[in-house]
Order: structure tokens, then C-alpha cells, then sequence
């Protein structure tokens, strides 16, 4: 069995204005998904809440729009301190509440941490453009000015790391922040607080307010509210979207997916079954890169489905806090019942389940939300396991012709979040990148997930909006290019 954590939360609370306060309306117990018991509670943000948390950041944000940007970054690696230092605390709460495993933990860390360190180049990042003699004796200059109180509204999936995709960004360019976190994972976002509070930004610059729908209809109605950004579900990024933009308001809503791996007769395979399974495997299956539809060329299918099934069964089901565990449970017994609803619509459909984790048990464990990994081979383009999006350990194998029938079968998806190929052949490389209708698009990696530096893509039902999460997208989001024209009578 594993470890009991000694320092846990009872209650999560909003940090407003430099205090902690308990939301005003009753919400919901937070559960261990590997025990299936609540450990915490949180409270929903009311309106009034919302109302207060803005009209505070809007006030804090007259000041910090002021600081110089060297002052403004220097919280920022405090905080990065602050989090390498609690790193293994944050894991293990993290996966209390999540059910990951501590290495996906830690790893979820790492790349949080690492939006925390490129919003630091924020002095250059914010830099736009400077033309001299843009007409005889006229000078232009563009300049990203920040616009007000920005806030993130966030998935329960990434609790550690998808905030820091927005929230050092939005204050080191100079607004004030507000963050509503998944109401599934919220005391990951209140330990990282306690973290802001140590760091020393000024009261107000960085808020979080605890809810759920009522508390993002109160955000996106608030008048002072500049923009959104979003991450969840697609059905959620649509609707976020589409009132942001009928209230005036500044969005970027990210959301769910199907992703396709395709595996040529070139590619190492060996290799590429590996990094597939280990791809639409971890996190249980509930990541948005997960890539759990898996087009393999005719010739090597039978060789690549031996393949993923021995490296299936070497995964380890269990408690994510078991250091021997690599898949941990579901986030609920709902959405439990939920995939395992999609294994059955599966077999029904005819696809052949050659790996089936329905019967798992984990000793100890009696009541937590666990499924094994389930591999379906003789999968079809139209089924219903190879166009939803399950969140779950479930991967389908489908045979194509060749790479260019793989391409056409993940372009048919209505998602484009990310898409892996497995080649030796740099042609193939060439015409995946060109014709792959994705965001995020590997080469012999298993996960398409791009450094902090680099922006994090989506197309199509996976992303609505045009300026996306991380580096120079999310400053151009958060600010708004003024551009100056001079000119000075006399001068030369
Ligand atoms: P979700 O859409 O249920 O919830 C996301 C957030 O929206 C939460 O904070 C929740 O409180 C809020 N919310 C839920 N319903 C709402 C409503 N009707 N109106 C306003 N707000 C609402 O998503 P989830 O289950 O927490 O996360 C899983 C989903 O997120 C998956 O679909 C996954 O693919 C997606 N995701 C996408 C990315 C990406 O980068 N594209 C990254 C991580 C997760």
C-alpha cells in the first residue's frame, strides 16, 4: 500500500487580494481515485466572489501595468524557486487528487516549471517592432501593452502544469490574473498558490477563485474581465468561446481530441511500440496528446500488433503513488464507467480486443476507479472507438495501405490536436508535416507536447480561437500592439 501524504488540505480556499478566503456557496468533496474516498472539500465562488476577485485585480493591475518589467519578472523566479523546492510535495498531491502516477507527476511539474522560466524573457518577448523613415521622416513603432484582468479557466487532467501555461505570462507582461481551476483537481492550484503568495507578487496581480459552471458564467459576464483562456472539453471550449465572444471578450479555448499515431514498414517498430503504447497509456489514457488511434501499415501489422500487446502487458496497474505503478486510476467511478462504456461499444462494433483490462484488480484497492489498458486490433476508420474521444487506457489499431492512407484517415477526424508518425523514410517525414491536419505533429516520438518556448498548437474541434497557449502566441494574447507614428518637424 501506499504512503499516506502527513500534510494534507481539508478545504480548498480562493486567494484574493493577498488572503485566503473560503468560497461563499457549498460545492463538492475531493476524492482519491485510488481509494475512491474524499479527502477535502471545495466550496464554489458566487458571483459576489467573482465580482470581488475582479474588481481587486483591476485595481492591483493600475499599479503593476506600471512597474518596470525587470521588477514585474522578479516574482516570477521566486516562484520558480519556490516550485523546484516543493516539487515533490506538489506531485504527491497531485496525485491524491488525480490518480496519475508520481513520475507523470513530477513530469507535469517539470514542464509547468519551464513556462515559469521562459515567461521570465518577458523583456524581449514583449518587444514588437521599430521602422525608421516608414514614410519620409516618420518614424513607427509597434508596442504590446498589457490590457487588464486576464483569466484561465483550466482542465482537471494537468492541475500542476496547465495554469503556469498562462499564468506567469499574463502578469510578467502586466495584467492581473485570475485562475478557475477544475473543481476535480483543485488543492494542486491551491498549494501552487501558497507558492505565489511566497513568491511576492503584490496583492490582487494573481488571483484563484474555486467553482464550477456558475463561477465561469460569472467570469465571462464580469465587464471588467479582458479575456479568457480555456482548456477542457470540446463541447466546454465551444461554448466558452462563443460567450467570450459575444460579451466582448478577448478568448483562446483549447479542447478535447482524438489523436492518430501512423507507424510506416520503415520505422523502427520495436521502437515506435514502445513510445505508441507508453503514449496513449499515460495518465491513463486521460492527457489530450494521448494518442490512442494507431494506423500501421498493412505489412507490418500483424509483427506491430504482437508488438504493443507484449509492451500492454508489461504496464502495472495500481496506486500512483506506488513507485512500481506506471498506470493509476480514473479521475471518477463516472467517467470509469465511461470508457469502460466505450470498450463495450467496441466489441459491439467488431473490433477485436485483444488485450482486455475490464477485470483488473489492485490489492488494497477495492474501490478505486481502476481499468487496465484495453487494446482493440481489426479497428476501422468509422467506429466509434476511432472517432470519440475516450480519456481512458484504450487504444485501437487500424490497417492502411500506406502512410498517405494513414495521413487520409487522421485528416478525416473532426479534432487536430496532435498526430505522431513512426518512419525511417524522410519523405514520408516530409509528407506528414505537409499534409497532417493537426497542431501539434512528432517524428518518432510518441508525444507531440512542445517546450514552453514554443507555442502549443490545436486545429479544428481542438482548438477554437487563433492565438494559442505558451511563448510568443500567449504574449501576443495578453497584449495589445499599439502603434506609435512620429514624426518631428525640422528633423533630418
Ligand atoms: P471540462 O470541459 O469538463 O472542464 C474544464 C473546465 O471547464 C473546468 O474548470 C470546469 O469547471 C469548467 N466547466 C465545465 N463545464 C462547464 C460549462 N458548461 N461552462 C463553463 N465552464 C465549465 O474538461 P475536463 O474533464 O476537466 O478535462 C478533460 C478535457 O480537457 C478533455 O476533453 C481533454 O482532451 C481536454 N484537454 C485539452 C487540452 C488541450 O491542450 N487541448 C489539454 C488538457 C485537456
Amino acid at each position: 500500500m501506499a504512503s499516506e501524504t502527513a500534510n494534507l488540505y481539508d478545504e480548498a480556499r480562493n486567494y484574493v487580494g493577498g488572503e485566503w478566503r473560503a468560497p461563499s456557496a457549498d460545492g463538492q468533496d475531493v476524492l482519491n481515485p485510488a481509494t475512491g474516498e474524499p479527502f477535502a472539500t471545495v466550496g464554489f465562488s458566487s458571483a459576489e466572489d467573482v465580482d470581488d476577485a475582479v474588481g481587486i485585480a483591476r485595481e492591483a493591475f493600475g499599479t503593476w501595468r506600471n512597474r518596470p518589467i525587470e521588477e514585474r519578472i522578479q516574482p516570477l523566479f521566486a516562484f520558480k524557486e519556490l516550485l523546484e523546492q516543493h516539487q515533490d510535495e506538489l506531485a504527491e498531491l497531485l496525485v491524491r487528487e488525480h490518480g496519475k502516477t508520481l513520475g507523470e507527476a513530477r513530469g507535469e511539474l517539470r514542464r509547468g516549471i519551464e513556462n515559469v522560466e521562459t515567461a521570465c524573457g518577458m523583456p524581449t518577448l514583449m518587444q514588437a517592432g521599430h521602422v525608421e523613415n516608414a514614410a519620409p521622416g516618420i518614424d513607427e513603432t509597434a508596442v504590446r501593452k498589457p490590457l487588464g484582468v486576464f483569466a484561465a479557466v483550466t482542465p482537471f487532467n494537468f492541475p500542476g502544469m496547465i495554469p503556469l501555461w498562462f499564468l506567469p505570462y499574463a502578469v510578467a507582461a502586466g495584467n492581473s490574473f485570475i485562475l478557475k481551476p477544475s473543481e476535480q483537481t483543485p488543492l494542486t492550484a491551491q498549494k501552487l498558490f501558497e507558492l505565489v503568495e511566497e513568491a511576492g507578487f503584490p496583492d490582487g496581480v494573481v488571483q484563484l477563485v474555486h467553482g464550477s459552471v456558475d463561477t465561469v458564467d460569472a467570469i465571462l459576464e464580469h465587464d471588467d474581465v479582458e479575456g479568457i483562456s480555456f482548456v477542457g472539453s470540446t463541447p466546454v471550449a465551444r461554448t466558452i468561446y462563443e460567450k467570450a465572444a459575444a460579451n466582448g471578450k478577448r478568448v483562446q479555448a483549447q479542447g478535447g481530441a482524438k489523436n492518430h499515431v501512423i507507424v510506416s514498414e520503415t520505422a523502427d517498430l520495436e521502437f515506435a511500440a514502445e513510445k505508441t503504447v507508453g503514449s496513449a497509456l499515460a495518465c491513463s489514457g486521460e492527457r489530450c496528446l494521448a494518442n490512442d488511434v494507431v494506423a500501421v501499415e498493412e505489412s507490418v501489422y500483424e509483427e506491430f500488433v504482437d508488438l504493443v500487446v507484449a509492451e500492454t502487458e508489461r504496464q502495472v496497474v495500481g496506486n500512483g503513488l506506488d513507485e512500481a505503478t506506471t498506470i493509476g486510476p480514473l479521475i471518477t467511478a463516472e467517467h470509469e464507467q465511461r470508457v469502460r462504456n466505450y470498450v463495450e461499444t467496441g466489441v459491439q462494433e467488431g473490433a477485436d480486443l485483444v488485450v482486455d483490462g475490464r477485470d483488473v484488480t489492485v490489492d488494497g484497492y477495492p474501490d478505486g476507479h481502476f481499468l487496465g489498458p484495453c487494446v482493440f486490433r481489426d479497428v476501422t476508420a468509422d467506429m466509434v472507438i476511432a472517432t470519440e474521444e475516450i480519456f481512458g487506457p484504450v487504444l485501437g489499431l487500424v490497417p492502411v495501405a500506406d502512410v498517405a492512407a494513414g495521413i487520409e484517415t487522421m485528416n478525416r477526424s473532426d479534432y487536430g490536436n496532435a498526430a505522431s508518425l513512426f518512419t525511417g523514410s524522410g519523405a514520408e517525414a516530409r509528407q506528414f508535416r505537409h499534409d497532417a491536419e493537426a497542431g501539434n505533429l512528432a517524428v518518432n516520438a510518441g508525444t507531440a507536447a512542445p517546450m514552453a518556448f514554443f507555442h502549443f498548437g490545436g486545429r479544428k474541434d481542438s482548438f477554437f480561437g487563433d492565438l494559442h497557449a505558451q511563448a510568443e502566441d500567449v504574449v501576443r494574447f495578453y497584449t495589445d500592439e499599439t502603434v506609435y507614428i512620429e514624426r518631428w518637424p525640422g528633423a533630418e
